[in-house]
């Protein structure tokens, strides 16, 4: 039996706030990097996965080895970016995508407030996850963590807060391991959704990755 609990909503730690109204507001034109950093956080999730399994040899009982997808869906103007790595649970989604623990973002933040030129400092400091806010007016967030019965959903839109919510069972039946990011493209990064533009942008940045990536083509 799984309980089941209410949606909630939760502010963001301050931090991750005003780095949000940078994101959404942002002309800083190298938007390209928010996919890097998607799949870079997928390429560490499926990593993590790999690692565990190797005294938890239950949590890829599936067989199906750790993998990235890429979906644009043009219908609906989302972006999806889909890994079948570790996951996250309630608490990790809650405090991962809610708070900022990385010391290379605080600093980032506090370089800002001097920089005249805080589009720039996008560029070489890398702000993770939320970059995504350069391009997506709404992201949704569906996780699974290896191994659970319980699937959360994310979600924000660039505010001040975010909402967790316990998954439908449609949802929770679609994200059997790790982690699902829709992002719902804000009206001028439509681009985003064209075949040539994600392989470019893949081909450039996420070379590197020791994963699988499949740009999954949209239906109909
Ligand atoms: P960083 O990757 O440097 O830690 P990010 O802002 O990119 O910072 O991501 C924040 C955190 O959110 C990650 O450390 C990770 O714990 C979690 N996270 C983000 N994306 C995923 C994902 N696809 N699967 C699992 N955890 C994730
Ligand atoms: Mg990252």
């Amino acid at each position: 039996m799984t309980t089941t609990t209410a949606p909630e909503s939760q502010p963001f730690q301050a931090e991750v706030a005003e780095l949000l109204n940078l994101m959404v507001h942002s002309v800083y034109s190298e938007t390209d990097i928010f996919l890097r950093e998607l799949i870079s956080n997928a390429s560490d999730a499926c990593d993590k996965l790999r690692y565990e399994a190797i005294s938890a040899p239950e949590l890829i009982a599936d067989g199906a080895p750790p993998k990235i997808w890429i979906a644009p869906n043009k219908k609906a103007n989302t972006l999806s970016v889909v890994d079948s790595g570790i996951g996250m649970d309630r608490q990790e989604l809650i405090d991962n995508l809610g708070t900022i623990a990385r010391s290379g973002t605080k600093s980032f933040l506090s370089r800002l407030t001097e920089a005249k030129d805080g589009a720039n400092l996008i560029g070489q400091f890398g702000v993770g996850f939320y970059a995504a806010f350069m391009v997506a007016e709404r992201i949704v967030v569906t996780s699974r963590r290896a191994g659970s019965d319980q699937v959360f959903v994310w979600s924000a839109s660039g505010g001040s807060g975010f909402e967790i919510a316990q998954a439908s069972d449609e949802d929770a039946k679609r994200v059997t391991r790790g982690t699902e990011i829709v992002l719902h493209l804000k009206k001028d990064a439509s681009k985003y959704l064209e075949t040539y533009e994600i392989e470019r942008i893949v081909r450039a940045w996420s070379d590197n990755i020791q994963f699988p990536i499949e740009l999954v083509q949209e239906e109909g």
